[in-house]
């Protein structure tokens, strides 16, 4: 674990010396938990997005995206139930004066359960070989049985507080399962208590009576609030989807590990409205297609899980989770939602407009129910750079740092190199730097040795680089370098672009879906 979160400091740190995340406002000595994404992060984000919004937009035809405000009447988070209860129930130590979520301290007590229950398991297998049956193990040993049964009384207690809204119980669970700050030590703790984590700000001058508004805490209500909009100007048919991407605002109360939680940060949402009693197997559908989107990316089956929610938000009959093993082990990074008619009623009754759907095929007039897929940009892309970053050790003993991106979501797709600074090899470069730029985004390097310039771009992910050297003026042709293998490869310039336009497009995603 200790070198694992190594690997994480060294992920962040790479995040800044080549260009894709800095710390927002930093000769100011930053901002908590927001960030910039500098030269190449805004490129590998575009990148995201564009995959994302490709996959929902243009491959289906009941899709279609919009761009709502961030801004937008107050009385819409009364309606969502965000004004209310959009809280995270926190705790301080007293000591260390460091706040925490009360539910985030309960499930990394569960967690340590399941670690527990592992580590006896790993330690069994080893001593029995091949003869080891893990089931057998799971259901016998005595001390596996005592932690699995605390861990399952746990887990109902704490599931039963959270839905009860029990901060005084969630406390009481602390307490006895003798949690205790990781700073100070100690089991000195608060009562815990409910933070509302929207930022709000005010709307026109004061002296005209300003207004309380919100920074949007999520794109989705954006999406309800124009379902009507959509549906009748695009003649939308259920079952049909709305796509957003855009900033969401939220005042975290901790906010730790880079860019996974911040307070300011972008999600990707499709709300998909169906009929009433078709959300289950569109649910299912969905969570299937989303699995689909992130294993196109080719980081293995063995990174992802699904997690099913125990406790369901009031508006919600299913939910899951795709996690990513991150350096800190599997986190969230997207979220699918069985939110039933939920949201369009509460719309409907406090703006007092009718939002009701009359299908055609069965003659009946209803609220639509919606499935809703969330992923947030930012865990996105710290999830591509965790499974992408590799210290690789060489044949003849040399680290090189590199990022196996998948190549349509790298910020560079080609460096061009010529391999000395004279003899007409930089125009020569020059000249086909003009003919690829129009295709995808390349990068000239005349600077340093080859050695030196490949390394620099194994750094920022870039799948190929060409070299121009004496043999490119005579015959047109380069060497073409792979980044993954090292491998290099002849070939005339007039076959570049076909070589490579394809295995570094959208596209070449986007099919595999
Ligand atoms: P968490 O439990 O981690 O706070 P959540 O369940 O509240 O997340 P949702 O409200 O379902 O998250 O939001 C959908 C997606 O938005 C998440 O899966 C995540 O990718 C992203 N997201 C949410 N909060 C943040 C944040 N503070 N910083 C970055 N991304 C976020």
């Amino acid at each position: 674990m200790a070198q694992q979160e190594d690997v994480f400091k060294k992920i962040v740190s790479h995040c800044k010396e080549y260009g894709f995340v800095f710390p927002s406002s930093e000769i100011y000595d930053g901002l908590g938990a927001v960030y910039d994404y500098g030269q190449m992060g805004v490129e590998m984000k575009n990148n995201i997005k564009k995959y994302w919004w490709d996959s929902m937009v243009r491959l289906h035809e009941n899709i279609v995206g919009i761009d709502s405000a961030i801004f937008m009447h107050p009385t819409i988070w009364k309606a969502s139930g965000h004004v209310d209860a959009f809280n995270d129930p926190l705790i301080d130590n007293k000591d260390s004066k460091k706040r925490y979520r009360a539910d985030v301290l309960i499930e990394d007590q569960i967690a340590k359960y399941d670690e527990k229950i592992e580590k006896e398991t790993a330690k069994a297998a080893k001593r029995f070989g091949e003869a080891f049956d893990r089931e057998q193990f799971l259901a016998t040993n005595p001390r596996v049985r005592e932690h699995m049964a605390r861990r399952d009384a746990l887990h109902e207690r704490y599931k039963q507080a959270m839905n009860e809204n029990n901060l005084p119980e969630l406390r009481q669970i602390i307490l006895d399962e003798e949690i205790a700050c990781p700073i100070s030590g100690t089991r000195n703790w608060t009562e815990v208590r409910q933070f509302n984590l929207m930022f709000s700000t005010e709307m026109g001058s004061t002296a005209d009576g300003a207004m309380k508004v919100y920074l949007r805490p999520e794109t989705a209500q954006g999406i309800f609030v124009n379902y009507l909009n959509v549906q009748k100007t695009g003649r939308m048919k259920i079952p049909f989807g709305i796509a957003q991407i855009g900033k969401a605002f939220r005042n975290e109360i901790v906010a730790r590990q880079f860019i996974f939680r911040m307070r300011e940060f972008e999600q990707m949402e499709m709300q998909f409205f169906v009929r009433p009693g078709s959300e289950l197997e569109w649910f299912r559908k969905w969570k299937e297609t989303r699995l689909k989107w992130h294993e196109a990316l080719g980081f293995g089956q063995d990174h992802y899980r699904y997690h099913d929610h125990e406790k369901l938000a009031h508006y919600a009959n299913a939910a899951t989770d795709i996690e990513f093993l991150m350096p800190f082990g599997f986190k969230e990074v997207e979220g699918i939602h069985s939110r039933t008619d939920f949201d369009l009623s509460q719309h409907e009754k406090y703006s007092g407009k009718s939002i009701k759907y009359f299908d055609p095929e069965t003659n009946e007039s209803y609220t639509p129910y919606v499935i809703e897929t969330s992923i947030g940009v930012d865990r996105m892309f710290l999830s591509v750079l965790c499974g992408s970053y590799e210290e690789e050790k060489l044949e003849n003993g040399e680290l090189r740092t590199v990022l196996h991106l998948p190549a349509a979501l790298a910020p560079v797709k080609l460096a061009i190199l010529p391999l000395v600074k004279k003899d007409g090899l930089p125009e020569k470069a020059r000249a086909i730097m003009d003919t690829m730029k129009f295709h995808f985004n390349c990068q000239y390097d005349e600077k340093d040795s080859i050695g030196k310039r490949y390394r620099r771009q194994d750094a920022i992910g870039t799948p190929y680089c060409i070299t121009v050297d004496h043999q490119s003026l005579q015959d047109d042709t380069v060497t073409l370098r792979h980044r993954d293998t090292m491998q290099q490869e002849r070939l005339p310039i007039a076959s570049l672009l076909p070589a490579i336009e394809e295995k570094v497009s959208i596209t070449s995603l986007l099919q595999k879906l």
